[in-house]
This record gives C-alpha cells, structure tokens and sequence, in this order.
C-alpha cells in the first residue's frame, strides 16, 4: 500500500511536469519564430535589392539596342556606385556570355552558352517564354567563391521600334558570403541553429545549401523566403535544441520524490503501527481516487505500460479519445490498441519508440491520431522509462499532449505572416515602412528600393526628411486642404538618390509592430500626370482664348453687313420691287440670329475665363436681377413668377455669373410655354447636406426625358427655329457656370405638364 501511494504521487507531480513542459516549448518555439522573422526579412531585402539590380542592366541594354560595347566597362563601374557583395555582372547577348566585369577575376565565364548547357538551358529557355529573371544557385563559381545568379531576359525593339525580339541576358552575381554576412545569418544568431534550402529557388524542394540539413527534419520553425520567380526556405531551432525540460524542473521532481517517499512513509508507519487496518484500507482508497479524479480528468493522455510494451493502466482523457472502455486496451500491447490502428506506420513507430524507452531511453515522437470530433490530431507522446534501484527498467510510463491546437495556430500565423510580407515585399506599389516619433524609415520594400535609387541598408538609415522634401508652409497648406477636402493622401515632393524631385501623393495609414506604433505609407508618383494636367490647362486656355477672340472679331464685320443691308433697304427700297424687299429681310434677319449666336458664344467662353475671385453673392440680388433684366418679356408673355417665403441664401461665387445662370433658366421657362397657358415660374431653395438647392419649375410644354442629357449639349435644341427661337446654348452656358462654382444641374419634367431644374451649389466659404 505505501509503494502505490507514493508511485501515485509521483505519477501526479510527473503529469504536472508534462504540461510545464509543453507550455515551456510552445513559448520557446513562438521567441525562436519571431527571431527568423527577422533574420529572413535581412535576407530577402538584401538579397533582392542586389538581384533588381539587373533591371538596370537590361535597361541600358535596351536604351543602346544592344551591347554598349566600348562603354560597358564604365557603365557597370557606375551600377555598381554603391554596391556591395556583388561578384560581377554579365552580359550574354544570343545566350553567350561576351561582357564581364570586373574583368580580370572573371574573365573565365566568357564563351559560357547558357542556352548549349544542359544544367542551365532549360531554365533560361523558360525564363524566355515566360519573360521573367531566374534566379540561379547558391553554387560554386568557376571564378571561385559561391554565388547567386539572377539572370532576365532582355527584350530590344527594332530599330522601326515596331516589334521587340529577345536580344540576350543580362546578369548579375551576388556572392553568397557577403550575402550571410550582411544579414547576420553567422554572428547575430550564434545562439539560434539556421539552415537554408531551395537551390535555384525551388523553395521547400529544393537542396539545402547552409546549415544541417539534419535539422530540417527536427521539428525547426521554418519561414519562406521570397525572391523573384521562385523561393528559399529557412529553417530554425535554438542552438541547443528545443528546451526537452522546463527549467524549475528539477525542484519540482525532486519535491515530488520528497513528498512521494513521505506519503509512502507515512502509509507505512500507519500499518506497522498496527492501526485499524479498515481506516488505513480507506484512507488507501479515498487517496487512490482523488488520484484516479486527476489522472483521469487530466487534459493530458497517460498511461503505464510493463517492458514489453502491455498497457497496465490508462487515463479516462486517452479512452474518451477514441471512444473505447479500458477492457478494450488494458492487457493489449500499446502498438496495437485502436488509437494507431489507422495506420500501419503510425504502428510501428509507436513500436520502435516503445522499444527505445525498453530500452532505457526516454523516446519522444509525434503520432497523428484520429480523433472523433475533429478528425485527425497531433499528438506529442513520449515514453519514460522508470527504472528501480538497479537501473532495470520495471516499467513504461507514457504520456501524450495534444498540439494540433499550437500546430495550426502556428500554421496560421506562418501563413498570415508570409502573405503579409508577400504583400509588402512583391507588391509593385513603392512602400514604406516610418517610425512617426522620429520619422526614421524601418523598411522599404522591393518597388521602394528601385524607386528611390538607394540600397535597402541605406534607406533604412535615413530619416523621411531625407525624401521628403516638401517646403513646411507647402505641407501645412497641403495638410489643410486635405482635410477640407477630406483625402485620404497628401501631395509632397520627394527627393530621388540621383537628385530628382518628384511629386507625389501618399497614402498612410497607421500600423503596429509589437508594441510599437509605426505608419505604413504608400507612394504614388505622380509627376507625369500632373505635368500632362498642366498641359490640358494651357491647351483649354488657349482654345478659350481662340473662341473669344474669334466671337469677338466675327461681330465687327457682321455689324458692317447688317448696316449695309439696311442701307440698300432704305435708299433703294423702292427699286427691289416685292421679292427683292423680301430677300433682303431674309438677309438681315439671317445676320441678326447670327449675331445672337456669336453674343451667346462669347458668353459661353466667357465663363471662368477672367478668374476674377469668388465673392458672397446673395442669391437673393442675383435673381433679382435676372428678373430685372427679363423684365420686358415677363411683361409681354404675362407670366406668374413665384418666390420663396423664406430668404434666399448667400453663396460664394461670381455675381455675373450667376445672373446669366437664372436668366437663362427662367428664361427658358418662359420662352417653352404652352400657347394657350400663360407661363408660371416657381423659384424655392432648400439646404441638402452641404449643398443649397435651388429649383426653378415651369408650367411649360415639358422635356421629354430621352433628352435630358441632350439638351445640356452646345448647339442641341429639340425645336425647329420657326417654333421657339434660340441658339441651343442657353443650358451648356448654366452647365458650365454651375461646375466653375463646384455644383450640378439637372432636370425632371413630365411632357404637356412642365420642366423643373435643379442647380446645387455647395455651401462654403472662402
Ligand atoms: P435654346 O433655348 O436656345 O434652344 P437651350 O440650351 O437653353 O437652348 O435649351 C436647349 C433645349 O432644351 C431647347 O431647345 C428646348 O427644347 C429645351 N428646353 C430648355 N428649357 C426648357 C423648358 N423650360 N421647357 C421645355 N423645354 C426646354
């Protein structure tokens, strides 16, 4: 009785020691995955920044249409201004590499037919077809030393510059060493093990080339590494291997003995000293099924095994896993119970183990064991040996702990962070990473570094008012105006490493690292763009220009014709007989429409031309005075003008032009009533949101809605001149007014009943 108390206490402080334990690696694991984080992000940014450097290359080659023969020298002397850890660049015309340089240490690569030799020419065919650069390597160099080689296709436009036809490749060879050294793969993490694989970047796939490649086969934490066309895999653990124990192990093992030993002790001094051998059977018993309770309702499988493998004793959690009753596993070897029974491989390495800790080893592996609810899970089993006095081992102690949970969780987060990482590092669009307490720049991805001009170490030294070059008063006037007009980005200039100036729009956003706040920040050149818009504007001014200046001198001669025609009417009336009197009407009154033509015109180019600044204008005076001017007409038609009761409102625009806009408007209104209803013109104002709108409503002959939008086009008109006269400018003129005050125009109407037409006019102020 006093050996199973104490080998049940000590089975309980061993359980408790198993889930420390697991707790104590998936820490571990998730600190060891944080500092890859790291190291891979080193890689990747130093490795592509000096593989984009073939860009470079191919365009030189593409600018000369060919070799640069006598000036390739001096031209890769000034690629590589800057540029560390590059071994040489290349160039291979047809596939035969003729360019090297420096010349001297590499000269023994020329001659080299990439497309003849059966380890390359596969893949540089493909990169042909397929127009993108094939990163090659890390391998021994014939120059000596060990390199990685992106080679790109180049693509050369005729001389017509009609079609592109493949001319050869460009390349570049980045020595490995230099590589590691720079992304502290060696001294950083001397105490973290590394080793990396995917020559010629087949990622997963591919060999390893540094490192053990034994520990890719001990459960490392891994991240990809992204390069163009293909990927690296790298792979980490501790140096000393992942923690087997949780460091107050041994304090508690040997309390747990201590305690063990007393219980023991005690349970047999109980008997010898002759107590009632009733009260010492139940204080056996009640001890035996406080430690079933926990043995049983632990989260954790256990169970005993003798040597040979037989199960003796198994908890309620490892049972209720796999639905079974203990008579269905107790007295069976371990192997052959049902949770492996899936699996003939699973079996045997269950048997193996089993034999190992037999043996008097502690074994560990991981079981992938079916589960009812969940399907498959993974199970992190060992095995102990416990042995007596002797060191004979007298029986197997087995213990499982189930981290499918950890295991897809950390599954999830290497995949979220890839994607992330993907996003930021492949992404065409120029980013950057800032540190708004101090504006220093924490990354830049790919786009960024070729954009920009500077290497990835570089521009993680500098500070954004390095790029940044935008006057203070220019940002805050820029700051104000965004917010006003409520952008999500702002217009700066920034500063390019050859010097250039260019503008820019970015976007920011916040984001955060750990506990840190940083901006995340996204740049848009714009440059060309505004440079055509300047364009655009001077080429509208002057068409303006030219349409004002040509109403303007039309009138003149046009006045003299009109003058001369009345002249000949009233000197020589009486000789032109009935028909020639006639004609000569006709004449005159051809010359007034185009006379009216030519005013309107004049008007219409008129708008937004003088730049005079806006003003508060009193709706009110405005329509006041459109009525003034239409007075006459309102008069002889008898029409019904209705305002609103309310005060009209002040808006911030150009008086004149507001004039022109209701009176033409009303005046529509008007002139397009039915013969046998004398016009009503309604006028209302309302707020709406942040616009005014203001309505003008006729009781007219109506639009029939297949013309809105035509009737707002110069010269459209649905009416022949004998019905209504007019130019069919009138409402391409309000159009225009109403979009030089930031507003829209619009019309509903019902034929036979009458038009309405709205205008919004935004409420603002200077
Ligand atoms: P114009 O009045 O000189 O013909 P507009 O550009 O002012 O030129 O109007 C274009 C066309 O729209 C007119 O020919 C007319 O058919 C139609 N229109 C404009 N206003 C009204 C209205 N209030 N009621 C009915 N039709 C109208």
């Amino acid at each position: 009785m006093a050996a199973a108390a104490t080998v049940a206490v000590f089975l309980l402080v061993i359980q408790l020691d198993a889930l420390e334990n697991a707790r104590h690696l998936d820490a571990e694991r998730g600190r060891t995955l944080d500092r890859l984080s790291t190291v891979r992000a080193h890689i990747e940014s130093n490795l592509n920044a000096r593989l984009h450097l073939v860009h470079g290359l191919a365009a030189l080659i593409k600018s000369r249409k060919g070799t640069p023969d006598g000036e390739f020298p001096a031209l890769a002397r000034e690629l590589l201004v800057d540029q560390s850890g590059i071994r040489s660049i290349q160039m291979a015309p047809g596939g035969v590499i003729t360019h090297v340089f420096p010349f001297e240490a590499n000269k023994v690569v020329l001659g080299f037919d990439l497309l003849r030799d059966p380890l390359r020419k596969e893949a540089s065919q493909r990169a042909i077809q397929e127009r993108h650069m094939v990163v090659a390597g890390p391998m021994p160099l014939p120059q000596g030393g060990v390199g990685v080689i992106a080679r790109l296709p180049v693509f050369v436009n005729d001389d017509n510059g009609a079609n592109e036809h493949f001319w050869g490749f460009g390349i570049v060879v980045v020595d490995f060493q230099s590589l590691l050294d720079e992304s502290q793969v060696a001294n950083g993490s001397s105490d973290l093990a590394l080793a990396l694989r995917g020559v010629d970047g087949l990622g997963a796939q591919g060999k390893v080339f540094f490192g053990d490649p034994a520990l890719f086969e001990a459960d490392p934490v891994k991240l990809d590494i992204t390069l163009p066309g293909g990927s690296w895999q790298i792979a980490a653990m501790p140096g000393h291997g992942w923690t087997s124990h949780w460091p107050k192990r041994p304090r508690l093992l040997g309390l747990g003995a201590v305690v063990a030993a007393l219980v023991g002790g005690l349970v047999g001094r109980v008997f010898s000293q002759g107590h009632s051998l009733r009260r010492a059977v139940a204080e056996a018993r009640e001890s035996e099924t406080k430690f079933r309770a926990i043995f049983d309702r632990s989260f954790e499988f256990s169970g005993l095994m003798s040597p040979e493998g037989v199960l003796r004793e198994v908890n309620q959690t490892a049972l209720d896993a796999i639905g079974a009753q203990p008579a269905d596993v107790l007295g069976k070897t371990f192997w052959d119970c049902p949770w492996w029974s899936h699996s003939a491989i699973q079996q045997t390495l269950v048997r193996i183990n089993t034999a190992q800790a037999a043996a008097g080893q502690l074994a560990r592996f991981e079981a992938i064991q079916p589960d009812g609810q969940r399907g498959l899970i993974y199970v992190d089993v060992s095995i102990k040996p416990l042995l007596d006095a002797d060191g004979a081992v007298v029986m197997l102690m087995v213990e499982g702990y189930d981290v499918t949970q950890r295991k897809t969780a950390e599954d999830a987060v290497r995949e979220r962070e890839d994607l992330y990482h993907q996003m930021f590092q492949s992404s065409p669009a120029i980013k950057l990473v800032v540190d708004p307490d101090t504006g220093s720049i924490t990354d830049a991805n790919a786009a960024a570094i070729v954009y920009y001009g500077y290497r990835h170490d570089q521009i993680l030294g500098m500070n954004i008012s390095q790029v940044n070059v935008t006057p203070d008063d220019e940002a805050a006037a820029e700051a104000r105006r965004a917010e006003a007009e409520r952008r999500h980005y702002l217009r700066q200039h920034h500063r390019l490493a050859n010097g250039d100036i260019r503008d820019v729009e970015v976007f920011s956003g916040p984001v955060r690292h750990g506990d840190k706040a940083l901006l995340h920040a996204i740049i848009h050149d714009i440059t060309d763009r505004n440079k055509l818009e300047k364009a655009l504007a001077e080429s509208n001014a002057e068409l303006e220009q030219f349409a004002y200046v040509a109403s303007h001198d039309l009138r003149e001669p046009l006045r003299m014709v009109t003058s001369y025609l009345q002249l000949i009417d009233r000197r020589m009336g009486d000789r032109l007989g009935d028909e020639g009197h006639e004609f000569l009407t006709f004449a005159v009154d051809g010359a007034r429409r185009m006379d009216h033509l030519i005013v309107d015109l004049l008007e219409f180019s008129r708008v937004g031309r003088h730049n005079r600044p806006f003003a508060a204008v009193s709706l009110a005076q405005a329509i006041g005075a459109a009525l003034h001017n239409l007075g006459p007409i309102i008069e002889d038609s008898g029409s019904t003008i209705h305002l609103p009761d309310a005060p009209l409102p002040t808006v911030w625009g150009d008086e004149g032009e507001l004039i022109r806009l209701f009176q033409n408007l009303i005046g529509n209104g008007i002139k397009y009533h039915l013969p046998d209803r004398p016009p009503v013109i309604s006028i209302a104002a309302e707020r709406q949101g942040e616009e005014w709108w203001i309505t003008v409503a006729d009781n007219g002959i109506g639009i029939d809605p297949a013309y809105f939008d035509r009737i707002f086009q110069l010269f459209q008109r649905l009416h022949r001149r004998d019905e209504y006269e007019g130019t069919g400018i009138g409402l391409p003129l309000v159009k225009k007014i109403v979009e030089h005050h930031g507003g829209r125009v619009w019309v509903n109407s019902t034929p036979g009943t009458g038009s309405l037409f709205g205008v919004a006019l935004p409420i603002s102020s200077p």
